[in-house]
């Protein structure tokens, strides 16, 4: 059953003249605006409050409401008027409840209203008209437009991240600001995405849990990292609180600001302060008054102080000894000046009262309007430096006691060091001779090329030899040079000792020597040849006064023709032998090799009478060749084997062997005996001149042969010695060049 409100309101929509309506007056009086329609839309009425709302009075029965008034919906696009709520009401469709539209009056002015169109229908249910209460929102959309206008307003002009997020993590809202920050292009339509995609992967829970604790209305804080849309990691620090959106929901406000320049500063300042602690140098930082602003843990070791002791006080009254400071007033004028301090070498006392050798390094520090407003300082302990500068200034005083003049030169041959002596020797000062090149300064004259002495000296480290050097004077000095090289890790020489000592007297007297020896050579062997043909003629004619007048003259007579004979033989046996001796120096450097079979054969033939005649027993190893000359070998063998006749034993038959071996590139000959040996005692001896064990009535001899044999080996360079039993036989042994 219809009530009678809803009766009234038919027969008011039903377009009837409501002047005598009850509702007339009520409907006139209320301030919400109402019209009404027939069928198609047609206004049929509309109270006071509608004509106020819209500014004009519509013709009724043509106007339709929503033709007259241009309709808006609030984003400003205009709406078709068959789509306005009335419009679709009076087609029987649903219309949403809650529609906030646009209206502009004919004076350009707008108004907001919530329509609430409902239709009349006639019995048979056929729409017969509309009505549509219209609110006036506009104060309160103004008012909320406002706000959200401001908010806009702050939200964009704040260089934060401003955030709303869902629970979900949907982020509902990012201002401009945000979206740089993460790195968003409006391609990126980063609203309606997941925030949760552009939380770096480690954080991404800690983040959701964070969003999860916010929409559950908490407040808090969060430090993340978001790995932004063009993949750059920015650290973030958010300020979020709980906020109820519009449906009702509790969402996630949050303010985000960028931190990732802090935290590198952050960390720049962290690894700086690393670095400084882990520096080996004490690293002290101080105002212009001297006042010490900061201590790093090297200062501490190095002065004793630790920090807390340190700051605050002045490095004069902590670190300068009493009588250094001067020192400091002149740093700190320097540094208001903006000039450093280098490698200044200077002495500091610690906590403890001792004194260290330092190198202060001191820069002033500006602020970034480029004023000075303190120092950094930097101060190594160079203690042992000092110590080991002493050492070479006591080393260089030990260089100055040596008699010897010694040069220090580095890899190139500079003087580096330069003693008293070899002031003293070469005529330069130390200041002269220091940098040159040390050849050139003493012209140097080598025993051989000076590429080849390099090369030994960078094998063995050392070298030795003789060479000639120019003094300032203009003379020439020989010198006995001893060089020995340092040399680096990579085996590379960088510095060479070079001792010299001045051997050009030796070398005078040993040339003199020599000369001499030469002369006196000369002389015997010119003695002993021009000696021959007068004692020949002793010989011949002692022997002719013996055979013709040795029965005419008397006993004593025939004895002392006999004394001559004998005397003479015995001459002429000294003097063969002593011109074989001196012969033995007149042969130049053999030009081929000598077979030593052969020589041994030569002198077996000049020995046969004698073998033959004791029946020795000759045997020999197959002998090599080697650079000699033939006849000294031969020589050698003849002088060796006939003593082994001489001396035979003769309680058995002689047995003679000839042997050689190869050894470190000599050959070494032995040539054994059985015969009567030789006493540990005269081993050396019987190699001098003219030395004999026995009188010539019990051996016959001159004392000469082993001699040559001495000088023979001597002269190639080699060695000749004997080993013996007394009694048993005897072994000598030679080696010569293979
Ligand atoms: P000489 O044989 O003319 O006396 P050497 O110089 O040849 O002179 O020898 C010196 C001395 O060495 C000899 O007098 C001898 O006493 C001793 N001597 C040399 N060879 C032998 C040997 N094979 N056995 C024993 N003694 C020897």
């Amino acid at each position: 059953m219809m009530s009678g409100g809803a009766k009234a309101l038919n027969a008011f929509v039903a377009g009837g003249d409501l002047k005598d309506s009850v509702f007339r007056e009520l409907v006139e009086a209320l301030p919400v605006a109402i019209y009404t329609t027939d069928a198609e839309g047609r206004l049929t009425y509309f109270n006071a409050a509608a004509v106020k709302l819209s500014g004009r009075v519509p013709e009724l029965g043509t106007d339709k409401w929503c033709v007259t008034w241009k309709i808006f919906l609030p984003d400003g696009t205009p709406l078709p008027h068959d789509q306005c709520p009335m419009a679709i009401a009076l087609k029987g469709a649903e219309v949403p409840t809650g529609i906030e539209c646009i209206a502009e009056r004919p004076d350009g002015s707008r108004f907001w209203f919530t329509p609430c169109p409902a239709v009349v229908r006639n019995a048979e249910g056929r729409i017969i008209g509309g009505i549509n209460l219209l609110m006036d929102i506009t104060d309160r959309k103004h008012a909320e437009l406002e706000a959200s206008e401001q908010f806009r307003a702050i939200v964009e002009t704040t260089p934060e991240c401003v955030k709303i997020v869902a629970p979900d993590g949907t982020l509902l809202f990012m201002n401009s600001p945000g979206l740089a920050m993460v790195g968003a292009s409006a391609e990126d339509a980063v609203i309606g995405r997941n925030v949760y995609d552009i939380i770096a992967l480690e954080d991404r829970k800690r983040f959701r849990d964070f969003n999860e604790k916010i929409c559950k209305g908490e407040k808090g804080s969060l430090q993340f990292d978001i790995v932004g849309f063009k993949g750059a990691r920015r650290h973030m620090e958010t300020h979020a609180a709980p906020l109820r959106h519009l449906d009702g929901t509790t969402v996630h406000l949050a303010i985000s600001h960028d931190i990732t320049e802090r935290k590198r500063g952050e960390s720049a300042a962290f690894l700086l302060g690393a670095i400084v602690d882990s520096s080996d140098d004490a690293i002290i930082s101080k105002n212009l008054d001297g006042v010490i602003t900061s201590w790093n843990k090297s200062a501490e070791r190095l002065f004793g102080y630790t920090a807390d002791e340190a700051i605050g006080q002045t490095v004069a009254a902590l670190l300068v000894p009493d009588d250094r400071q001067e020192e400091e007033p002149d740093i700190l004028a320097k540094l208001r000046k903006g000039e450093r301090v280098d490698h200044f070498e200077t002495v500091r006392r610690r906590k403890d009262g001792s004194l260290i050798d330092i190198s202060l390094t001191i820069s002033p520090v500006k602020d970034n309007q480029g004023r000075i407003f303190g120092a950094s300082k930097v101060a190594r302990d160079i203690t042992q430096r000092k110590k080991s500068e002493k050492r070479l200034i006591e080393q260089a005083r030990l260089l100055d006691l040596s008699s010897d003049a010694i040069l220090v030169r580095d890899g190139q041959d500079r003087i580096l060091d330069w003693n008293r002596a070899a002031e003293k020797m070469y005529g330069f000062t130390r200041e002269e001779a220091l940098g040159k090149i040390s050849h050139e300064l003493l012209r140097t004259g080598f025993p051989e090329p000076l590429p080849g002495i390099r090369e030994i000296l960078l094998r063995d480290g050392h070298w030795s030899g003789e060479l000639i050097h120019a003094c300032r004077a203009g003379s020439r000095i020989s010198t006995l040079s001893r060089w020995v090289a340092e040399r680096d890790k990579n085996g590379d020489v960088i510095r060479i000792l070079e001792s010299n000592n001045d051997i050009t007297e030796r070398v005078r007297v040993q040339e003199e020597l020599r000369r001499a020896n030469q002369d006196l050579e000369q002389f015997a062997f010119s003695a002993t040849h021009d000696l021959q043909e007068p004692l020949r003629s002793v010989k011949i004619y002692s022997e002719l006064l013996a055979t013709r007048h040795g029965d005419t003259v008397d006993e004593e007579a025939r004895k002392f023709i006999t004394f001559v004979h004998s005397g003479a033989t015995r001459m002429e046996m000294l003097v063969r032998d002593l011109l074989a001796y001196t012969q033995v120096a007149r042969f130049d450097a053999p030009s081929e090799t000598a077979d030593a079979n052969e020589a041994l054969n030569g002198s077996l033939a000049n020995l046969a009478g004698a073998i033959s005649e004791c029946m020795a027993k000759i045997s020999a190893d197959p002998l090599p060749s080697l650079p000699v000359h033939r006849m000294h070998l031969q020589q050698v063998f003849q002088n060796l084997i006939g003593n082994a006749i001489k001396y035979r034993s003769p309680d058995r038959q002689l047995l003679v062997h000839v042997g050689v071996e190869r050894q470190d590139g000599h050959w070494l000959f032995a040539v054994s005996d059985n015969g009567i040996g030789i006493a540990p005692e005269y081993k050396e001896k019987i190699f001098g001149l003219f030395k004999r064990l026995h009188t010539s009535d019990e051996y016959s001899g001159t004392g000469i042969g082993l001699a040559i044999c001495q000088r023979i080996v001597d002269r190639y360079h080699g060695r000749i010695w004997v080993e013996s039993e007394p009694g048993h036989g005897s072994i000598f042994r030679f080696k010569l060049p293979a």
